[in-house]
């Protein structure tokens, strides 16, 4: 694709991103088949190729977002499919991420919105305000007939019950069963620490009983991913850097992380941080480090497990597309017992996408009937995932158990 940036506006290291990325999109449009919103409306501009153009002409002419740019961009699931399917390596991610906080930073949204995102923003991350806010729901949700819209849908979202915060999974030293093989960091993580501390609590079991130490690190919980992806570039930085001292003080082999869409995150830190001189070589460390803990087990070489029974796989996006992590999961499932079932879908997104399912309801309610059909047609008793996002997106939809596989694999090997 040709582009125009001026020499000066060249000298902006993000904007120099932006044109290399721009110059490898030959237009050919084979990513607009695999694009769940294109899909969905069959909209040129929602589709990659057309948000691609909108964000082109929006970052070359250096003019505030419109409120047309801005309603492409926000549909966008972030979901990396075409990413996948783009045979000329475009860097759909660094391109939208830039788009992102261009329009944060000079596009004044209505008030009702600003204040759903920044108040999702704020509370999110915070895992205390979050279990907070999730008990409030439940009362909220008493009023559930008079709610529409995005309200609903996070009311809709928050879980009938909460599990009991568990001391595994807490900030701490967890040592090896047996003589250990190794040291590794474990994300303590903002959401998923709330909404499901057993797959910390299975991780950590499972790592020991394989002879590893894992230590979960205080301080900052949230990796940033939350806010990066919504263009709210300073607060994500600032978690990040925090996530990048605590860990490049500890001894540890790898980063184990568990929520995939972190885990998408963690790895381009040292994207992130490329323009920090001070930082960018600890950065780029960590993000060396940093691995799905299916990766981390797969090295392992484990033996055949005890599990039983027909497990139905969901490929997450942030693991399939984002990390290219794509068969890993399931043959650690098969080889721990279960019999895996994938759907015909596999590809296309469950329509959760970090706060996507609470900010773009109506497009998500509809990925997720088709994801959570396409799953259930497979029969299986349980749907096994690799991201806590999916997990809350599906069980919403469908009566099977939607669990991590860290937990299942923990059930077949302890
Ligand atoms: S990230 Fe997903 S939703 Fe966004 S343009 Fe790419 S395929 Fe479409
Ligand atoms: S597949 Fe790649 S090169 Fe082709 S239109 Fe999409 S982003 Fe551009």
């Amino acid at each position: 694709m040709q582009t125009f940036f001026t020499p000066e506006q060249l000298e902006n290291p993000k904007l120099a991103v932006a044109d290399e990325i721009l110059r490898k999109c030959v237009h050919c449009g084979f990513c607009t088949a695999t694009c769940p919103t294109y899909v969905l409306l069959g909209d040129e501009n929602d589709s990659p190729r057309g948000r691609i153009y909108l964000m082109k002409e929006m970052l070359e002419q250096g003019r505030p977002a419109s409120a047309q740019d801005v309603l492409h961009i926000d549909r966008c699931l972030s979901c990396l499919s075409c990413m996948t399917t783009c045979p000329s390596g475009v860097n759909y991610m660094h391109l939208v991420d830039q788009a992102r906080e261009h329009v944060e930073e000079t596009y004044r949204r209505p008030l009702f919105e600003r204040l759903m995102r920044n108040t999702l923003a704020f509370v999110m991350p915070r895992p205390r305000l979050f279990r907070l806010s999730l008990m409030a729901a439940r009362v909220a949700k008493l009023l559930g007939p008079l709610t529409s819209g995005r309200v609903k849908a996070a009311l809709d979202l928050a879980p009938a019950t909460l599990p009991r915060p568990m001391a595994e999974g807490r900030p701490g030293t967890y040592p090896a069963h047996g003589p250990r093989k190794g040291r590794v960091a474990l994300l303590q993580g903002c959401v998923q620490g709330v909404l499901a501390p057993e797959i910390n609590a299975a991780t950590i079991r499972l790592l020991n009983h394989l002879g590893y130490e894992v230590v979960v690190n205080g301080g900052e919980a949230c990796c940033g991913s939350l806010t990066h992806h919504m263009g709210k570039e300073q607060d994500a930085l600032a978690r990040a850097r925090r996530m990048i001292e605590g860990w490049s003080a500890l001894d540890a082999e790898a980063i184990i992380i568990t929520a995939s869409g972190c885990g998408t995150t963690v790895k381009d830190y040292g994207f992130l941080f490329r323009g920090e001189p001070a930082l960018a070589q600890q950065a780029a460390a960590v993000s060396a480090k940093a691995c799905d803990i299916s990766e981390f087990l797969a090295r392992l070489q484990l033996p055949p497990g005890k599990g039983r029974g027909r497990v139905a796989y969901h490929a997450a996006c942030s693991l399939q597309h984002g990390q290219q992590v794509k068969t890993l999961p399931q043959q650690l499932l098969r080889q721990a017992g279960y019999e895996v079932v994938e759907p015909q879908d596999a590809h296309l997104c469950c329509g959760s996408a970090g706060t996507y399912n609470i900010l773009q309801p109506e497009l998500s309610a509809q990925l997720r009937g088709r994801k959570s059909a396409s799953l259930d047609v497979l029969g299986a008793a349980v749907i096994a995932t690799g991201n806590i996002g999916c997990i809350t997106q599906l069980q919403a939809a469908t009566a099977a158990p939607v669990r991590h596989i860290t937990e299942l694999l923990a059930e077949a090997y302890l």
